[in-house]
């Protein structure tokens, strides 16, 4: 049975050599964070002994009290976090340090202690650029990527993407607003030729039609079994080398990923993504290369299960 998660007023003394890792959010019961970082973490003691003192636990913090629970979990002994919903914006405003990544993608999924204070990065976008390459054996560099959505997850797609030297960005997305707050944003920090974006209302079919495309699902589309899928035309109508991730692993087969792989095309579930950016988050903390192996053997497991 999986533990209970944990709150701020249960935090335990990590004294040396215990090292405390954790993921904080509000739900959290959802995470399977700990069952990827514990098996790897086993997977390096395997080989160093000393990172059997390390731990990776779940805190369900609510957004008001993220800036205890940071305090108390530095004087804590824990060294490394991860933060999923709803703290990943919010807690730009606690940080004084951050890498450009986490800046561009204007969100923080890992936190490191160091000198005295937390210092943000972001690994999503790391990790899916990892997943396409390692899955789907496709590159950013030089494609043309097709982002559905515009919330955080489809700004991170869109940053790496541009800063992998895609040769072209379009964006789409359901409302006009967040697909322009989007498109400004990227603007201010990359070339603007490379970057298109549509609506289900005014989106040209034609500019995609037998056209190789990496298509990324970014939306909530999926997320339910019943869900459509979140294309605004028939998968089918893309070149054949087109790829298709869809960034859902839970369900594991999607609309979109079905109607995928009847025309052919190459394509994989978020998971990848999930574990490539939480093998990421432990290189930094442990400065070890982390295998993803271990992590992916752990979450296959449990889902069967
Ligand atoms: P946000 O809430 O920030 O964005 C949701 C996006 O989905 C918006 O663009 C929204 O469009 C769109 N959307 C929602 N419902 C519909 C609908 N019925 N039809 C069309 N579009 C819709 O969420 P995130 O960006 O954080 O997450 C998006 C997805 O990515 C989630 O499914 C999440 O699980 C997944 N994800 C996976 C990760 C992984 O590691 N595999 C990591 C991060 C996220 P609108 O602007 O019009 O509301």
């Amino acid at each position: 049975m999986r533990e209970l998660p944990l709150t701020i007023e249960n935090v335990v003394e990590h004294s040396s050599p215990q090292v405390g890792l954790a993921v904080l959010g509000h739900p959290i019961n959802h995470s399977i964070s700990p069952i990827l970082h514990h098996a790897a973490l086993e997977n390096l003691a395997s080989t160093e002994p000393s990172f059997a003192d390390w731990t990776y636990e779940r805190f369900d913090v609510k957004p008001e009290n993220l800036e205890v629970a940071l305090n108390r979990l530095s004087k804590s002994g824990y060294l490394g976090l991860n933060l999923t919903i709803p703290h990943k914006v919010e807690v730009l405003g606690l940080l004084n340090g951050l890498d450009r990544e986490a800046s561009l993608i204007g969100a923080v999924n890992t936190l490191i202690f160091r000198d005295g204070e937390w210092y943000g990065q972001n690994t999503d976008g790391y990790g899916l650029q990892k997943a396409l390459e390692n899955e789907l054996n496709c590159n950013l560099a030089g494609s043309q990527i097709l982002i559905l959505g515009a919330g955080g997850a489809a700004r991170a797609a869109a940053v790496q993407s541009l800063l992998a030297g895609a040769r072209n960005v379009h964006i789409h997305n359901r409302s006009f607003d967040r697909l322009n707050d989007l498109l400004n944003l990227l603007s201010n920090e990359f070339d603007g030729g490379q970057m298109s974006g549509s609506t289900p209302d005014d989106v040209r079919c034609e500019d995609f039609i037998g056209q190789n495309w990496i298509i990324i699902n970014a939306t909530s589309l999926g997320l339910n079994a019943m869900d459509s899928s979140p294309l605004f035309m028939s998968c089918s109508e893309f070149g054949k080398e087109t790829v298709v991730y869809d960034m859902i692993y839970n369900p594991p087969q999607t609309s979109l990923l079905t109607e995928a792989e009847k025309a052919g095309y190459k394509c994989a579930n978020g998971l990848s993504m999930l574990i490539y950016q939480a093998a990421k988050s432990l290189e930094i903390w442990t400065d070890r290369a982390i295998a993803a192996e271990a992590m992916f053997e752990a979450a296959n497991n449990h889902f069967r299960a």
